[in-house]
């Protein structure tokens, strides 16, 4: 098997490596990916600092061209790289396929963001002065994902970061360096001038603490863990650097007696259970007015009986594998601890057998479950969610935002007066009406608030904001 080496300054390197092994099939080998040490990570950050003057001074036009042929290609082959999406994350192939996509559309629209770079013009309080304010690439910064949005998520940071004149150094989650180290290999094609991108895959401990550690790179954007979180804004302030962390979320899903009970239930299945509730957006908690709780649950227990669990690229798959074992000793720990906090286990949660070895769940839906549990506090990230009971809307809200994190939030409800209220009083950094919980477009600002996130937005125009640094200059007429 040829080993898919790190790219460090233009050049392809290293030859210790790692199986990239698929969670539907664990006999199934992805591919050979190369393990790269903390010198490889430090010679990374060198490369890019001497590529930052050159490429942060580069015209727009060469910025658009790259990104925009890196955004042809991902079209291109999306079914190819959808499907090995796919086959190292363990999301259904029309979600690997749909997520690929949307990558391919973020380096579309950063492209034409390469275009429109624009400043300011403001006549100074004194005569005769005039005061430019522009904005430009920060330097090196340091591009840490997690495994749950393979490709989706390194575009989004990557292609802002490269279109505002930054250079990057960037670790995939190692669970799944195949999307990412094929983006990097298409943008190398591309024309990036060599060390503007370079990619180190490996051990977060190793690669991304060596990251953390240098004064060379002027900012991190991370998703991941509060843990690892915590950590990298520990290490970002004593650097001075700028930092962006999306973390966890515990997103709440109301439903009010007056929702379409049709709606509110495909909305929380989505929510809670599709790509295995392995997204930051997904609802665990499930919390559902009186007067429409039993036939909520009613309704959302036969739903999950026709959810079919199986190998993610087999054709009718509704939900794939979790991601590795550790995940779902995690899951499993948590159904566990949320039957003997007293909730009921409603429905699933069964470890299931199929063709292949892989790691098979069944969706649980606990009831019964109320806001101080830690299944209702933690997150848990899998298709683990909690039906809570709750008097009226007031009290929906109460329990909503009774959590630490503020990452995204939803409400099934007819009534405009309780969306309108919802949306405005909703703690969190993304509200969602008759929708669920997960499922962004592209080109919006996306992120969170209290343990969530932190930093400036991610995602359309808003993205600026991290990846720019501005300068205001005076100038005597
Ligand atoms: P998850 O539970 O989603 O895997 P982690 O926070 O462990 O969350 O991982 C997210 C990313 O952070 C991964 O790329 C991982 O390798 C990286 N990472 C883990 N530990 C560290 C660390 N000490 N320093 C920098 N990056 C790390």
């Amino acid at each position: 098997m040829t080993i898919h080496q790190n790219l460090i300054a233009g050049e392809w390197v290293g030859s210790d490596a790692v199986k990239n092994i698929n969670p539907s099939n664990t006999n199934d080998v992805v591919g050979e990916y190369a393990r790269a040490s903390a010198d490889d990570a430090k010679n990374a950050i060198a490369a890019a600092k001497a590529a930052f003057p050159a490429w942060s001074r580069s015209g727009i036009l060469e910025r658009h061209a790259i990104l925009r042929k890196t955004a042809d290609e991902i079209m291109a082959r999306k079914d190819e790289l959808g499907r090995l999406l796919s086959r190292e994350e363990g999301k259904t192939l029309a979600e690997g396929i749909g997520e690929t996509v949307r990558a391919g559309q973020i380096f579309d629209f950063f492209a034409g963001e390469a275009l429109r770079l624009a400043g300011e013009t403001i006549p100074s309080v004194r005569p005769n002065i005039g005061i430019e304010i522009t904005r430009e690439g920060v330097g090196v910064v340091g591009i840490i994902t997690p495994w749950n949005f393979p490709i989706a998520i390194p575009a989004w940071k990557i292609a802002p970061a490269l279109c505002y004149g930054n250079t990057v150094v960037f670790k995939p989650a190692e669970l799944v360096p195949g999307c990412s180290w094929a983006i990097v290999d298409i943008l190398h094609r591309a024309g990036l001038p060599k060390g503007v991108l370079n990619l180190v895959m490996g051990k977060g401990s190793v690669v991304g603490q060596a990251m953390l550690d240098s004064p060379d790179v002027q900012a991190i954007t991370f998703t991941g863990s509060t843990g690892t979180g915590k950590r990298v804004a520990a290490a970002s302030i004593e650097h001075n650097r700028k930092f962006q962390l999306e973390m966890g979320g515990k997103n709440p899903f109301v439903v009010l007696d007056d929702a379409d009970l049709t709606v509110a239930v495909e909305a929380a299945a989505n929510s809670a259970f599709f790509s295995t509730g392995q997204r930051c957006t997904a609802s665990s908690r499930l919390i559902v007015t009186e007067g429409i709780h039993d036939r909520f649950v009613a309704a959302m227990t036969e739903r999950l009986k026709g959810i079919v669990v199986d190998d993610a690229l087999k054709a009718g798959t509704h939900i794939g594998p979790v991601v590795d074992e550790s995940q779902l000793k995690q899951d499993t720990d948590y159904i566990e601890i949320g039957k003997q906090e007293g909730a009921r286990l409603a429905f699933g949660g069964d470890l299931l057998k199929r063709d292949n070895p892989g790691f098979y769940l069944q969706p649980a839906l606990f009831t019964e479950a109320t806001n101080q549990m830690r299944i209702s506090r933690e997150e848990i990230f899998g298709p683990v969610a909690s039906v809570i009971r709750v008097k009226d809307y007031d009290e929906a809200l109460a329990v909503a935002n009774d959590t630490s994190f503020g990452l995204s939030s939803g409400i099934a409800t007819t009534s405009l007066k309780h969306a309108t209220h919802f949306k405005r009083n909703a703690e969190a950094g993304m509200v969602m009406v008759n929708l669920p919980t997960a499922g962004v477009d592209f080109h919006v600002p996306f992120g969170g608030r209290k343990g969530s996130s932190y930093g400036p937005r991610e995602q359309g125009k808003y993205a600026s904001e991290f990846y720019t640094t501005v300068k205001t200059a005076y100038t005597l007429a």
